[in-house]
């Protein structure tokens, strides 16, 4: 087949024959016309014998024209030659035009079958173009919104692998590095190149520190993926939202007290009951508070706020302090996603915080988002107060 235009949005238009295809339809309406001019003579023949050699077949006959001729009351019924020919000229013009419909919707078939071998070939992005009359009509659509159906789903595996890709990429890369370190310090330690043992002392707790890195990393690693499944089971219990953010302030308290920093916590109404898996909710809080101190450079206050109505619960962790680019802000929740400036400050962290937390709203039916200005820096979580049935699964591909 020639090459077509690829183009999905291609404008929809009719089927042009071919003139091949136009003189296949010529030859077969000849065909027809004489094969039908020889049924035709035939017919004629075996009928006038069959009258002549029979005379009561005759007297039928008139009779049954006579009925005919009293019922119309009319003069083209009158001869047999009246009565016969135009009726058989009816009848061929009928049987040429259901022949030739037939033959162009095989024509019609036959250009859907080209095109879908067209895009069988590889060539995804094209759409058969025409459109049809009926039931062809409802083939080619279906066809059309396979071949969608098939690149989306094609398109959705390369993000995967390629997801798969980046995690594997990321996640070599940040353990390599705390394992070189140990590696090197427990080398300088094993091979006794230390001058003392405060030396030997003070390698052994980098490699120790690093090593407790490496396995922050890979439990926030196993969280995130296991936050990830589908199937992940959240086990809800009813809580007092503001009791459990109360709580959450309170351990927090003696860190925002050597960060110089406090942490208030403003609830309306007072009590806020709700659903939920407490476990998985206080490991969202946690890392938004941690974060809160971890980032918030000259943060002079952090304040958290829950709010609600009869369906939803709205909390607030926001620090005052320095403020995250805008361009960064949509990007917080990718995983592994951390501010250059954070990587250059060398706070420990894997950047899988935010990516667990979102999942962990989800999981729940609430979506969280974060905003920032000069004052604030805000992460808004919204949750709704009852259990969710039909729970939105992370669009995202499991890894
Ligand atoms: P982890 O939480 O897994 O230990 P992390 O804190 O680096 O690591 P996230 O919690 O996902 O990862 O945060 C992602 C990044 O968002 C952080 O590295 C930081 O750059 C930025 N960030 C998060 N919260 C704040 C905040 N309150 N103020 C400023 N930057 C923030
Ligand atoms: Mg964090």
């Amino acid at each position: 087949m020639q090459d077509k235009p690829v183009s999905s949005i291609e404008k929809k238009k009719r089927i042009t024959l071919t003139s091949k295809e136009i003189s296949e339809l010529l030859a077969e309406a000849i065909v027809t016309v004489v094969l039908l001019l020889l049924l035709n003579i035939a017919v004629l023949v075996l009928l006038s014998t069959w009258i002549e050699n029979s005379p009561s077949s005759k007297d039928a006959v008139w009779a049954f024209k006579n009925i005919f001729v009293d019922w119309l009351n009319s003069d083209i019924f009158l001869s047999g030659r009246t009565v016969i020919l135009p009726l058989f000229f009816v009848i061929d013009v009928l049987i040429v035009f259901w022949r030739l419909l037939r033959r162009y919707h095989q024509m019609q078939l036959r250009h859907i079958i080209s095109e879908l071998h067209y895009i069988a070939e590889g060539h995804y992005d094209h759409r058969i173009p025409f459109e049809l009359k009926g039931d062809l009509n409802k083939i080619i659509s279906s066809i059309n919104g396979l071949v969608d159906s098939t690149v989306a789903a094609i398109e959705d595996e390369r993000e995967i692998e390629k997801s798969k890709d980046e995690l594997i990429t990321n996640v070599s890369h940040d353990i390599r590095t705390p394992l070189t370190s140990i590696i090197g310090y427990l080398g300088l330690i094993e091979d006794r190149q230390y001058r003392s043992n405060e030396d030997a002392l003070s390698y052994a707790h980098i490699a120790y520190t690093k090593a407790k890195q490496m396995k922050l990393l890979v439990d926030d690693l196993f969280e995130y993926t296991r936050v990830r499944q589908p199937s992940v089971p959240v086990n809800y219990t009813s809580f007092d939202m503001v009791q459990l953010i109360e709580q959450l302030a309170i351990d927090f308290e003696l860190e925002a007290q050597q960060q110089h920093t406090t942490i208030t916590v403003h609830a309306n109404p007072e009590h806020l009951l709700m659903e939920g898996d407490t476990e998985k909710l206080v490991r969202v809080f946690n890392n938004l508070l941690s974060n809160a101190l971890k980032y918030g450079k000259g943060t002079q206050e952090i304040v958290m706020e829950v709010t609600g109505d009869d369906n939803e619960a709205t909390i607030v962790v926001k620090n005052s302090g320095s403020s995250i680019p805008q361009e960064a802000l949509d990007q917080l929740f990718d995983r592994f996603y951390r501010v250059d400036e954070s990587r250059s400050q060398e706070i420990s962290g894997t950047g899988l915080g935010l990516a667990i937390a979102q999942n962990i709203v989800t999981l729940h039916g609430g979506y969280i988002y974060a905003k920032s200005n000069d004052q604030w820096t805000s992460f808004i979580v919204h949750l709704p107060r009852k259990k969710v049935i039909n729970r939105a699964v992370p669009k995202e591909p499991f890894v």
